[in-house]
């Protein structure tokens, strides 16, 4: 672990699988140091969400202010963010720390509106104080399919929707857009994402690893993404690292279900201590 410092501001999943918890096991397992900023603490399980519970503009105020003035970040990664008065205190909040502090913190924003199990996490009308007051201030934008649906109103289909997706969401103020192919059917049996600058295009494809649960996913990406940026890699490479980790975290759980089935059909150990 080194000192470089990652703030993530997101909300709590009880389950441990997505939100601050996901983000902090992530920045933690690829060496960078995790600062929270809990904006709603929410109950769910399996079957849905059952609560959200938005912090108030004090407690979201008095965490940013606790860490800035001991621990700022070089990168800050922004994941639930429940309303318009959140978005706008932070998108406040980061002008300040890139216009005033030494080093401009990168930020990092997984545009998290609805949970894996279809519910959604976000109040209605915060759509466009995203677009207007937020996207600007983003340096890597990190969606996926149904996310760059809302944000840019195009839902990929082909390479070409993707690519001008991209462009709507880079004429929106954001600075590079990392789009996650999992939930985007382009080239059959592989996973494709692709990534954007404006000068510099590319797409990074993986063989599709099939599974059943995809809780966290987006936000293990978005962090590891923010864990390599804070390290001094370039984003091209920071993509990359952030696959190869998500997509080891899947082939590890396939391959437990698969030990798992075998055993439950009967498999005996072979062989002695
Ligand atoms: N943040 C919180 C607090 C959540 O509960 C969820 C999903 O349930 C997410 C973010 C998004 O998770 P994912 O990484 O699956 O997109």
């Amino acid at each position: 672990m080194n000192n470089t410092i990652v703030w993530t501001i997101a909300g709590s999943d009880c389950t441990g699988g997505a939100g601050i918890q996901a983000d902090i096991k992530t920045l933690h397992n690829l060496g960078v140091k995790a600062c929270t900023v809990i904006t709603a603490v929410t109950a769910q399980n399996s079957s849905g969400v059952l609560e959200i519970n938005s912090v108030s503009a004090e407690v979201l105020s008095s965490q940013l202010n606790a860490l800035s003035a001991e621990l700022p970040a070089s990168v800050i990664k922004i994941g639930l963010l429940t309303n318009v008065q959140q978005v706008e205190q932070i998108a406040e909040r980061l002008t300040f720390y890139k216009g005033n502090w030494p080093q401009a913190p990168i930020v990092v924003y997984d545009p998290v509106a609805i949970a894996s199990c279809g519910d959604h996490l976000t109040e209605e009308d915060i759509l466009v104080a995203i677009k207007t007051k937020l996207l600007p201030l983003v340096d890597v934008l990190t969606p996926n399919n149904n996310e760059l649906q809302k944000l840019s109103g195009v839902y990929a289909f082909s390479w070409q929707c993707l690519a001008r997706a991209g462009q709507v969401l880079l004429d929106l103020g954001v600075g590079s857009v990392a789009i996650k192919g999992g939930h985007i059917d382009i080239a059959a049996g592989y996973c494709v994402d692709y990534c954007t600058d404006g000068e510099h295009n590319y797409w990074l494809a993986s063989k599709r690893i099939n599974h059943s649960n995809n809780h966290g996913t987006g936000c293990t990406y978005a962090s590891a993404v923010s864990a390599c940026l804070a390290q001094g890699f370039l984003l091209r490479d920071a993509v990359s690292i952030a696959k190869a980790y998500i997509n080891q975290g899947l082939s590890h759980q396939s391959l437990i279900k698969k030990a798992r089935q075998k055993i439950e059909n009967g498999a005996v150990w072979q062989g002695g201590w």
